[in-house]
């Protein structure tokens, strides 16, 4: 048999961490984990490199940058990529990876598990053996894979702190389950890929999330004004709704609108999708020039206004990255 050949990029996370005074820490290596996974060298030839040691709190933009770079220098030489990442900010990794990262050759894969490979109840076993059948698949794109589904990276969300069923894929059917007929691929919901792999990897990290509650003093974005932020975006209510009663926050945002600066509009509710054209607060902000994200992740929404940024600050060309389906992370 001719094994596929599989790089496994270490990042840390829970998957590989360790007991310590402190807490948990991220100390096994890539090459520890590979031991792990049964029957990995019978069916894999894997080539193991550690590229960070961090609780995935700690990745941020830069880290992005530099595993997407990994992921770019080495695509053309292996079948399938794993990457290993804790799960609080997997799905944000995974987001931007899709945009990073367009027209990939291979599939490259990110898990990581709920407790320490260590732990005699683990699930990173199993996740990574999930990984490891995606990674060879020869599907190509950006994916997670956890508890037996594997999900399109842009669509991924964690939902659960401790549960094993942590991630959804949100607003998207599901890419892959597995079960005893093995790996079941839906084709079917695979974003088209077209053209050569490119890595775009400039990104503006001045993105400000902010969650609307009812009340909310439009006062704050004054702040967001002087502190720089170049871009901005509201978890709005239900379908896209802001007040504008006594606080008027949809004057406010005209304020960003007109100086350029994009504000993207989203819903505070996990599923469906946020339509500003339906209520009459919606279409104020709509004529303010806000931005919708429809049935986009706030992870996918923040990591695309970044990447957007990171190309352009001109607001026009901002709203046509926003209205245009890169890595199937918006249905529009
Ligand atoms: N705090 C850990 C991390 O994100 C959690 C995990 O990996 O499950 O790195």
């Amino acid at each position: 048999m001719n094994k596929k050949k599989i790089l496994l990029l270490a990042t840390g996370g829970t998957i590989a961490s360790m007991e310590s005074e402190e807490g948990l820490i991220p100390g096994l290596d890539a090459e520890y984990l590979c031991r792990h996974i049964t029957g990995a060298s019978e069916n894999y030839d894997i080539t193991t490199k550690d590229i960070l040691h961090l609780d995935s709190s700690n990745i941020q933009p830069e880290e992005w940058t530099f595993i997407a770079k990994n992921v770019y220098e080495a695509y053309k030489k292996y079948d399938g990529i794993v990457i290993t990442h804790g799960t609080d900010t997997m799905a944000y990794t995974t987001s931007i990876l899709s945009f990073m990262l367009q027209n990939l050759s291979i599939p490259v894969v990110v898990t990581g598990s709920q407790l320490p490979l260590t732990h005699p109840l683990t699930d990173a076993i199993d996740n990574l053996r999930y990984a490891f059948a995606m990674a060879a698949s020869g599907v190509p794109g950006i994916f997670l894979a956890f508890n037996r589904k594997i999900i399109l990276g842009c669509r991924a969300v964690k939902v659960r702190t401790t549960g094993f069923d942590a991630f959804e894929s949100v607003n998207y059917p599901y890419v892959g389950t597995i079960d005893s007929n093995g790996l079941n691929i839906n084709h079917k919901v695979l974003p088209n890929w077209d053209g050569d792999c490119t890595l775009t990897d400039t990104l503006c990290s001045d993105v400000f999330l902010i969650k609307l509650t009812p009340g909310l003093d439009p006062k704050i974005f004054d702040m967001l004004l002087q502190l720089n932020y170049k871009g901005i975006i509201i978890e709005a209510f239900g379908a896209g709704g802001l007040h504008y009663i006594r606080r008027d926050l949809i004057s406010k945002l005209e304020k960003f609108t007109q100086k350029g600066i994009p504000v993207v509009v989203s819903s505070q509710c996990l599923y469906e999708r946020s339509d500003l054209s339906i209520y009459q607060t919606g279409k104020m902000a709509l004529k303010r020039g806000v931005i919708q994200a429809y049935d986009m992740t706030t992870e996918a929404a923040v990591t695309k206004l970044m990447w957007a940024l990171g190309q352009t600050l001109d607001a026009e060309k901002i709203i046509k990255i926003f209205g245009t389906n890169y890595a199937g992370e918006i249905t529009i």
